[in-house]
């Protein structure tokens, strides 16, 4: 059994600065990570919004550049799976790689896409259904395709892709959308635009591909197919907070409730990024909790020493 003073849980930009935090602080740290380092930037052809880059950044080097900077100040890193974390004077987190028993605890892991859970969804994914327009709108060049959802994603998703597919059909439950205003007016002014209201995707059917959609009007009750080459499912996201979800408080998403100071309901451990309740689910957002939640737990650190 491994025994640290820190163990960071994701790898994303929450995780990462929170390791390099941690690490020039030479506490005895790791982080454990299960995928890719980056998180969901990686996703990103090019980060516009992350100071710094004034000509944008793919999101895969960012990442890549968080990685090496924590590393070079020391931060050790382990690819494992984490199932299990048991409260104690001395917590143990349960992976896949053996028990890591540690008396602080950065929680960053992150957050995923919601799904629509529907047939042919799972069956479809990378055939046509995406959760990405970012990353796969390119491959839809003047074929029709269409979003759901009605927030800042879904509209932010519409827009991208006006610029690469021949229409876009924008498809929300409801006759308001939830996204921002600025969003929305340029939304509304783009003509390859098209919004299909108060209607739910039933089904997503095709053959090799996806190539349509049944959806229900919830008002008139009235079922019609969409023929579209792709859809993009930008419908929420759920927090990865399955493996402390019974051990921490968290709100009906799922997401883990903080204090100011990032501190969850369990002394010593804290959340940071898109796991947390209210992340505003931005990079440098992000980067600002790794900062926080470090600081945090080196205090408290102290305060049991
Ligand atoms: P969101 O704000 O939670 O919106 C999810 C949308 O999906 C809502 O319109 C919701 O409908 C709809 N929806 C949920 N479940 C559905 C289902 N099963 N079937 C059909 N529709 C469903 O999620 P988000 O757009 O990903 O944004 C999340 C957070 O990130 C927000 O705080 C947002 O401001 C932020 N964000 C910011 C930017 C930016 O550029 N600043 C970009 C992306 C995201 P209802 O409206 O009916 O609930």
């Amino acid at each position: 059994m491994s025994e640290y003073d820190v163990v960071i849980i994701g790898g994303g930009p929450a995780g990462l600065t929170a390791g390099l935090y941690a690490a020039r602080a030479r506490s005895r740290c790791v982080l454990i990570e299960r995928g890719a380092f980056g998180g969901q930037m990686i996703n990103a052809r090019v980060v516009e919004n992350y100071p710094g880059f004034p000509n944008g950044i793919p999101g895969i080097e960012l990442g890549s550049l968080m990685q090496e900077q924590a590393s070079k100040h020391g931060l050790q890193t382990v690819f494992a799976e984490v199932s299990r974390l048991t409260p104690g004077s001395k917590h143990s987190i349960v992976t896949t790689e053996g028990t890591f028993q540690t008396r602080a605890i950065v929680l960053a892991a992150g957050s995923q896409y919601r799904q629509l859970n529907v047939p042919g969804e799972k069956q479809f994914t990378g055939r046509g259904v995406s959760y990405c327009a970012a990353c796969d709108g390119f491959f839809f060049r003047d074929r029709d395709v269409a979003v759901v959802g009605g927030g800042d994603t879904a509209v932010s998703d519409a827009l991208e892709l006006s610029h690469y597919a021949k229409r876009v059909y924008l498809i929300h439950r409801r006759d308001q959308l939830r996204a921002a205003q600025a969003l929305v007016q340029r939304a509304s002014g783009e003509s390859r635009i098209e919004f299909i209201w108060n209607s739910v995707v039933e089904e997503i059917a095709g053959d090799q591909m996806m190539n349509a959609l049944k959806l229900r009007n919830i008002r008139t009750d009235s079922v019609f197919t969409l023929k579209v080459a792709g859809v993009f499912v930008a419908v929420g996201v759920v927090p990865n907070s399955q493996p402390f979800a019974d051990v921490l408080e968290t709100d009906d998403s799922g997401a883990i409730i903080v204090e100011q100071d990032l501190a969850t309901s369990l002394p010593g451990v804290y959340a940071a990024g898109d796991i947390r309740k209210n992340s505003p689910r931005q990079i440098a957002s992000a980067v600002g909790d790794g900062v926080a939640a470090a600081l945090s737990a080196l205090r408290y650190l102290q305060t049991q020493a």
